[in-house]
């Protein structure tokens, strides 16, 4: 069998949340678990975070997939109604959708669920992705508070820069000035502003990446959060080249020995989801820290075996997990943890850790 594969932790999960909730001054922690739970498995996640309280997803087909399976927690559309003819099916699984322009409420009051819908109003602060225009806030307001088809109402907003130096305030505090007076809960925080902005919280957070070990900043490695890694991908030398002087290896020849170099030939890609674009990455072969090689191809990539002399055919790899963090992968393929978590293919088989 090829010795690929990646090992899931509900453990450090479970840990993640809790560090999450100790951050959240109070208020009420969704999950979010988009994109297969960044990767780790819905049902892992459900596992995981039963403790948390409530779930966020982006489509209904999730949200119907957890009701499937058992959860009986709020579940938050993170986008919302794509179409009318999802109404019906969200009050029948009792989802809280996101409503985010003005179309959504024309369908509500044309589609009428048959009980109302509890909403999460979103306002642009800023960001100008989705949103109703903070301007509007009024008109809005009036006319949602007005709708019979919607019950409780819960304002929300999401930041650009939560995890830069530039912080949340540019986008909270007109936020907070425009609804503070509206008497109604809110929802603005992120990994990044849950952890560094408690001002940030409201009475429902939205932590994703924090929840499966990664830390949201680039100056600040998970480690120091008190985050642990939920994903570890591991593999295997499955050959070794020597190179000689004035050689080089893989496609593009982009690494040239300058003097003889041991090469591990590494059983992992990137249709394993290992990051091609990844130049010189952290790695650890046989208990020992490492360094990739030239340009990773699509079943293999290659490692510096030169610090390791006693590897071999068989040694064991981590290409990210607990010795490598997989934010410092990231960096060296100038990517974000994120997409390196939610791309983990499907080829690569899964195990559970504790
Ligand atoms: C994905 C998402 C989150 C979670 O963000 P992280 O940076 O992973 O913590 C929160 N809110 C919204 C609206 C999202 O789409």
């Amino acid at each position: 069998m090829r010795p690929i594969q990646a090992h899931i932790s509900i453990g450090a999960m479970a840990h993640n949340l809790r560090v999450a909730r100790s951050h959240a001054q109070g208020a009420r922690v969704f999950a979010v678990v988009k994109a297969n739970a960044y990767g780790h498995g819905l049902s892992r996640a459900v596992r995981a975070f039963a403790a948390a309280d409530g779930l966020a997803v982006l489509t209904l087909e999730e949200a119907a997939n957890l009701r499937l399976m058992g959860v009986t927690h709020p579940i938050l559309l993170l986008e919302g109604l794509f179409a009318p003819d999802e109404i019906a099916a969200c009050a029948e699984l009792d989802l809280w959708p996101v409503l985010h322009h003005t179309g959504q409420l024309d369908w509500l009051e044309r589609h009428p669920p048959p009980r109302p819908l509890p909403v999460f109003l979103k306002f642009d602060s800023g960001m100008h992705r989705l949103g109703f225009p903070l301007a509007a806030h009024h008109e809005v307001l009036t006319r949602a508070r007005a709708l019979p088809t919607i019950g409780a109402i819960t304002l929300m907003t999401h930041f650009a820069q939560a995890d830069e130096a530039v912080g949340v305030d540019w986008q909270l505090q007109p936020f907070l000035r425009a609804l503070s007076n509206q008497d109604l809960p809110w929802s603005s925080a992120n990994s990044a502003a849950l952890l560094r902005y408690p001002q940030s919280c409201g009475a429902w957070v939205r932590p994703g990446l924090m929840l499966y070990g990664a830390s949201p900043f680039a100056d600040t490695p998970a480690q120091q959060l008190d985050l642990r890694p939920a994903m570890s991908l591991q593999s295997a030398v499955i050959a070794v080249q020597t190179l000689q002087a004035g050689e080089a290896t893989g496609y593009g020849q982009l690494f040239r020995a300058e003097r003889e170099t041991r090469v591990g030939i590494v059983a992992c890609g990137y249709a394993d989801g290992y990051p091609r674009h990844a130049m010189n990455a952290p790695v650890w072969v046989d208990g020992r820290p490492g360094r990739s090689l030239g340009r990773v191809s699509m079943d293999m990539l290659c490692v510096d075996l030169s610090a390791c002399p006693q590897a071999g055919v068989g040694s064991p790899v981590e290409l990210w997990g607990k010795q490598v963090p997989v934010d410092e992968v990231a960096a060296a393929a100038d990517t974000s943890s994120y997409e390196l978590l939610c791309a983990l293919a499907a080829r690569v088989p899964v195990a559970e850790a504790d």
